[in-house]
């Protein structure tokens, strides 16, 4: 047939072929526009059924910016923003086509649960901001924000056809007399968006002028972080871990920094807690990681006697309480061929925290992926015993004061003796935090702990100060 075709065209073989060929890639193209249209075509038909407005940013201002030009005295409006909590990580760990389909189901559904009328815009990479063209009460301001987070939470089908469920948090603010301008008005919901996160995910907040007093300072630091993030101005430095009994180096604990253009270097104490309370924590730990298996993986290049360098990696409860860590920890060191064993999770003791099991979940995942796992700041509190009975660790790591009180403390130091006994017939190493000096090593060293960490070693530095 396809002879006889060819015959009476009178083309040869070849083409024949092209034509076929190109035939192809035209139904290619012209299926693939009809999908986007179709998209397209979706998504304005959900803003045309509920009389949503869509802006971008700039337009979404512009419009708020007019609103106040022409209110009167009489004139009530509000602004809801919902942060989508995690959307940066999931951006390096699936992608950005699966993050632009979990914010526009998310935009879909909020716009279901919006009064008619209403104005939405993507504010920001995280953020949605909505514009309603009302005064609401608390009451009516409460309903709308339970019926966002309601929505928001339910499964997310990827493009993979696997459910992903989404924190969001929700901040309101309506304009009033103290309210005198649109930017003010956007940093009021802004407020009310970062304050919700202190009581965790899915929680709405109502902007007031009492939470404006309590803060701004916390406001102004989660507006430097954001740009800190923007910025690249996160950096990692290494702290020595040594064996006390050869004195070599058998490991190194990554501490994260932030480079602030002003104040200089600044340690986490300064930003992880805000950081724990927005959720940005997450994205700076999937950051931490990969960062660090990209100095490992070059480190080994170069150093193959190195072979068997651990590098430690802090991570936080809040980070293990999110229910896709270990997900994201498994997509990200999938990229890198490194040894899992070269690997180790600091945790602290989580017996106490909320989400015990999502907690117990990540550390098994993280386990079972076959990284190290380290108890760190490990105390006096009895829980802490607890916690290691049904837990495969590797390390158990003193915390400086800890050791500092069992120099002076004869129970205290009773108790060290018990714990190095316990680790050897368990099978686990000690670390003593805060070694500052030659009496405290050789006062650990008495003690039969096997590694020590602190200034006496080295202070933490950026890599190529200890060749990495
Ligand atoms: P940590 O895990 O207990 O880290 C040890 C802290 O003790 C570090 O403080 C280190 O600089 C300090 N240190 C080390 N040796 C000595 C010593 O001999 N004397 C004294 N006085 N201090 C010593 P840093 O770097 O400020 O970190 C503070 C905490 O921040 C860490 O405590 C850890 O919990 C957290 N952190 C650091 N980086 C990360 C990170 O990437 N992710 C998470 N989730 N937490 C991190
Ligand atoms: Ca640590
Ligand atoms: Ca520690």
């Amino acid at each position: 047939m396809r002879n006889s075709l060819l015959a009476e065209l009178n083309l040869d073989q070849g083409v024949y072929y092209l034509i076929v060929g190109l035939f192809f890639v035209l139904c290619c193209v012209a299926v693939f526009f009809l999908i986007i249209g179709i998209k397209r075509d979706r998504n304005r038909l959900i803003a045309e059924k509920f009389k949503i407005k869509e802006f971008d940013r700039i337009g979404f201002e512009e419009m708020l910016q007019h609103k106040y030009a022409m209110a009167k005295s009489d004139t009530h409006f509000t602004v809801i923003i919902v942060q989508i909590n995690g959307l940066a990580e999931l951006k390096s760990t699936l992608g950005e086509r699966q993050v632009k389909k979990i914010t526009m189901t998310l935009r879909d559904r909020i716009m279901a649960v919006i009064p008619h009328g209403s104005k939405i815009c993507d504010y920001d990479d995280i953020r949605l901001a909505i514009f309603i063209d009302e005064h609401m009460d608390n009451k009516g301001a409460s309903n709308v924000a339970l019926s966002i987070i309601t929505e928001c939470n339910r499964p997310v089908v990827l493009l993979t056809r696997t459910k992903m469920t989404i924190n969001v948090n929700v901040g309101i603010a309506s304009n009033n007399e103290f309210c005198p301008d649109s930017k003010t008005l956007l940093q009021n919901a802004e407020l009310a968006t970062l304050n919700s996160t202190k009581e965790g995910f899915n929680k709405y907040e109502i902007y007031s002028e009492k939470l404006a007093e309590t803060q701004t300072e916390e406001y102004k630091q989660y507006q430097e972080i954001k740009l800190a993030i923007k910025g690249h101005q996160f950096t990692l430095y290494y702290q020595p871990i040594v064996n006390l009994s050869t004195g070599k180096v058998s490991a190194y604990e990554t501490l994260v920094r932030w480079e602030h253009p002003t104040l200089g270097l600044l340690t986490p104490a300064r930003f992880l807690p805000i950081m724990e309370q927005t959720g940005d924590i997450n994205w700076i730990g999937t950051w931490a990681f990969e960062e660090m298996l990209k100095m490992q993986t070059k480190h080994y290049r170069e150093h193959p006697e190195d072979e068997d360098l651990v590098f430690t990696l802090n991570l936080s409860p809040k980070q293990l309480m999110y229910p896709h860590l270990a997900e994201e920890f498994r997509k990200v060191y999938k990229r890198y061929k490194i040894p899992a064993a070269n690997i180790c999770m600091e945790i602290v003791e989580f017996a106490m925290f909320d989400k015990v099991a999502e907690v117990s979940s990540n550390i098994l995942k993280l386990t079972q992926m076959g990284f190290k796992i380290a108890i760190d700041d490990f105390g006096l509190e009895m829980s802490s015993l607890k916690m290691l009975e049904g837990l495969e660790f590797h390390w158990v790591k003193l915390d400086r004061k800890f050791i500092e009180q069992a120099q002076d403390d004869f129970l205290i130091g009773g108790l060290v003796e018990t714990l190095v006994n316990f680790a050897e017939h368990k099978n686990f190493s000690i670390v003593a935090e805060g070694v500052e000096d030659d009496i405290i090593e050789e006062y650990v060293k008495g003690l039969k702990i096997g590694y020590g960490q602190g200034y006496f070693y080295g202070k933490p530095q950026p890599p190529e100060n200890y060749g990495l």
